[in-house]
């Protein structure tokens, strides 16, 4: 189902224009309108889910498969010597786009892209803990 006001369901539709990397039946692959490298692509299921905890396995697995073989065109195509699958999840991990989607993004040494990755350490015991009531969830 589309979802009115969503600019991916928007594209989906053909009603707004996107550079086309991909299509089958259930995904579609196009260029990031505001690459961060040269090639970035996103994958989107051509049905509206939010975020990637409420699309169905099936379809996941469907988009999976369609970001490995774009990842493996764009480091190809681009010269890339490696490539980033990300999916932002909620305004507060990065997500603009409400409709779920995989950013393909082609790398190589040294690009400055995603240069700070703010690691932490665990107190002693907080691992436990928090992988306890991860597992509670499940
Ligand atoms: P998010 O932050 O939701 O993970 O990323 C959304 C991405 O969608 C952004 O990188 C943004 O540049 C891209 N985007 C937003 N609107 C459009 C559009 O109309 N066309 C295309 N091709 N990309 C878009
Ligand atoms: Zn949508």
């Amino acid at each position: 189902m589309a979802e009115s006001g969503c600019v991916f369901c928007s594209i989906v539709a053909g009603d707004v224009p996107c550079v086309k990397v991909y299509e089958d039946m259930s995904v579609l692959a196009f260029l990031d309108i505001g690459p961060v490298s040269e090639g970035h692509t996103l994958v989107i299921p051509k049905t509206h889910f939010e975020t990637l905890d409420a699309c169905p396995a099936e379809l996941l697995s469907k988009m999976a498969a369609c970001a490995g073989r774009i990842a493996r065109a764009l480091v190809a195509a681009v010269g890339a010597k490696g490539y980033n699958v990300l999916c932002n999840n909620g305004k507060a991990a990065g997500q603009l786009v409400g409709h779920v989607h995989f950013h393909v993004i082609p790398r190589r040494e040294g690009d400055g892209v995603f240069a700070r990755w703010p690691a932490r350490k665990y107190e002693p015991g907080r691992a436990e803990e928090i992988t306890d009531k991860i597992r509670e969830n499940l």
